[in-house]
């Protein structure tokens, strides 16, 4: 595997409008101790990485359409050749928004959907309203021809919509539709008691691989489910059949299941590199350290690329290389971030044969 940066997720701000139940920044309208940087130091970074590497860069937050500069800052990705694109919670989305996404030529913008219905996915945002204002920003990216993906998070609180609202996003016009299993940390982690039981997401997981199967025109995968791939290995193998997946150009890389510190990171609004979105743990920092550097050598990018050094029924998985368990769930967890994933049920060959697993 060849660990390039292909996908960065950039926190340019950690203000918030909402308060989300699950926030893995933990956001609010004002973030006093981590302030937005300026423009100067936004188009430095950028700078920096465009020198290195040219992976899809996500323009996240909090919420970025509380910057005033959104735009300013996504133009200058795109001259650099960047894929530039938007992570919003939608309920800022305007005409005249939709405009200056077109003008920076930002190419894809990703939403997010907790529920098939306002009660729902109101409840899981914390802000009544939250529901109408991703409905009508879809109705505006439609009329402007903007592509857009939707992401869907879960918890024992919200699962028993996922069919519906995978059935809602097919008729939206999306792109994509991710659904993500809540990976506690920032405020997720007063959610432990909301995560999906063990059993219950591997039933969620064969659901997602049968409809996957049939579905020709959404894209659909779901995010930060690592041990996905060693599903549908395994049941395309029982069916005797070749699953083929389908690939957004503006996805992660999709080789794998977990991604973190090997294909992907976060820059959090402080310039501290992170392995992904919900993993607390810092390799460096871009406002002191050049980004190539960070990637190329700090300790826990190089640890979390040695497979072999993974603990637990991982480390003895024959599916670690394709699924890996999250990272960040096992640190959350557990401390230890190479420690065996906590919520896969499956017992690698090897243990199967020497009683060995764990
Ligand atoms: S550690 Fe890996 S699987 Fe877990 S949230 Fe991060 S990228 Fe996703
Ligand atoms: S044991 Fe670990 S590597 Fe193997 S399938 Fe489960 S989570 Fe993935």
């Amino acid at each position: 595997m060849d660990f390039e940066p292909k996908w960065i997720a950039w926190e340019i701000t950690r203000r918030c409008n909402l308060k989300c139940v699950h926030c893995r920044s933990s956001s609010e309208l004002e973030a006093i101790e981590h302030p937005d940087f300026t423009l100067d130091e936004a188009k430095k970074i950028l700078d920096d990485i465009a020198s290195y590497a040219s992976p899809v860069m996500v323009l996240s937050g909090g919420e970025p359409l509380l910057r005033k500069d959104v735009f300013d800052i996504a133009r200058y990705g795109t001259d650099l050749g960047f894929r530039m694109c938007l992570a919003t919670n939608g309920t800022l989305v305007t005409e005249e928004v939709c405009e200056k996404i077109k003008e920076s030529e930002i190419r894809m913008v990703s939403l997010s959907l907790d529920g098939a219905c306002a009660e729902t996915h109101d409840n899981f945002r914390n802000q009544k309203g939250a529901f109408d204002g991703t409905m009508k920003a879809i109705e505006l990216f439609n009329k402007h021809s903007i592509p857009f993906l939707v992401n869907s998070s879960f918890t024992v609180r919200n699962q028993k919509e996922i069919p519906e609202i995978y059935k809602l996003v097919k008729g939206l016009g999306a792109t994509a539709w991710y659904m993500f299993m809540i990976v506690p940390t920032g405020r997720g982690e007063d959610i432990m008691s909301e995560l999906i039981p063990e059993k219950l997401y591997d039933e969620i997981l064969e659901w997602h691989y049968n409809v996957e199967k049939e579905e020709n025109e959404l894209l659909m995968r779901p995010t930060c489910a690592p041990h996905y791939y060693r599903i549908v290995r395994q049941k395309a193998k029982e069916e005797g059949e070749t699953f083929k997946r389908r690939n957004l150009k503006f996805s992660t890389g999709g080789s794998k299941g977990c991604l973190a510190g090997q294909l992907i990171c976060l820059i959090d609004v402080d310039g501290q590199v992170l392995p992904c979105s919900y993993f607390p743990k810092s390799a460096g920092n871009v406002k002191t350290t050049p980004f190539k550097d960070i990637w190329e050598q700090s300790e826990l990018f190089l640890q979390l690329r040695d497979f072999k050094s993974y603990k637990g029924n991982c480390g003895q998985c024959e599916y670690v290389g394709v699924c890996g368990g999250c990272r960040a769930r096992s640190y959350a967890m557990t401390g230890d971030f190479l420690a065996q994933e906590p919520f896969c049920s499956y017992t690698p060959r090897k243990a199967q044969n020497t009683g060995d697993s764990l």
